[in-house]
């Protein structure tokens, strides 16, 4: 499952789009104009996005820019939507920095299987780390919801195990306090974003030095180291 957003303002395409990718089990969210797509992609940090390059507003080149030079949301995987004719070379090139593009009208299959490729993609091990994984000293034992730092078992609850999956499932990705939030305590839950700081700070205290793997981003939420080695802590 992943977060995707569609920024798309033809009616007929979003639907599909919406219906598709619902049926594929990702949680979906859709804008049809550029200033709508961007605070999305800001609010919701969704894993993809699919941009269409004529929106009413903006072009989708200039969101896509933005989203790129952005930090906090550079690592959002974009597909551009373009009709033919437009300017392929630009949107793939390095200059814009989309990571793929679909030529309208396409087929729908063939764009699920383009996202699918991404995700996994950007997902990298996650795929290869379904039942466990090793980064740096810590150790994780998904089945069995076992936790090691440096050879020493941890005492998770079953929340703080959920949280850190959900941290190391999107690698290297800013994850915000309300996306965590929702995706972890589930939307309903009767609580504050600041519980969110709470909960990382106790999983970081029992992690030990393993902690440092969860990188505090200022003022947008929480990131998983991308490299044992390079963490700032
Ligand atoms: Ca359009």
């Amino acid at each position: 499952m992943a977060r995707i957003l569609v920024i798309e303002d033809e009616p007929d395409i979003q639907q599909v789009l919406e219906y598709n990718l619902r049926e594929k089990g990702h949680k979906v969210f859709v804008a049809g104009k550029g200033e709508e797509g961007l605070r999305l992609a800001r609010e919701k940090r969704p894993d993809l996005i699919l941009l269409d390059l004529m929106l009413p507003d903006m072009a989708g080149t200039e969101i896509c820019r933005t989203l790129k030079g952005d930090a906090a949301t550079r690592t959002i995987q974009i597909i551009m939507l373009t009709a033919k004719g437009e300017e392929i070379d630009r949107v793939v090139g390095f200059e814009l920095g989309a990571d793929d593009y679909v030529v309208k009208p396409f087929s729908v299959r063939e764009l699920l299987l383009r996202v699918q490729a991404i995700l996994r993609r950007s997902q990298g091990s996650e795929h290869g780390a379904a039942q466990g994984f090793q980064f740096g000293t810590l150790r994780v034992d998904r089945e069995a919801h076992r936790v090691w730092a440096a050879d020493t078992e941890l005492e998770l609850t079953a929340l703080e195990f959920k949280l850190l999956m959900m941290l190391y499932d999107r690698k290297n990705r800013v994850q915000t306090r309300s996306a965590l939030l929702s995706d972890v305590w589930g939307i309903d839950a009767d609580i504050t974003t600041r519980t969110v700081d709470t909960h990382v700070k106790r999983l970081r205290e029992k992690l030990g030095d393993a902690g440092v793997y969860i990188e505090t981003v200022r003022g947008v939420g929480y990131r998983f180291a991308d490299n044992p080695e390079e963490t700032s802590g």
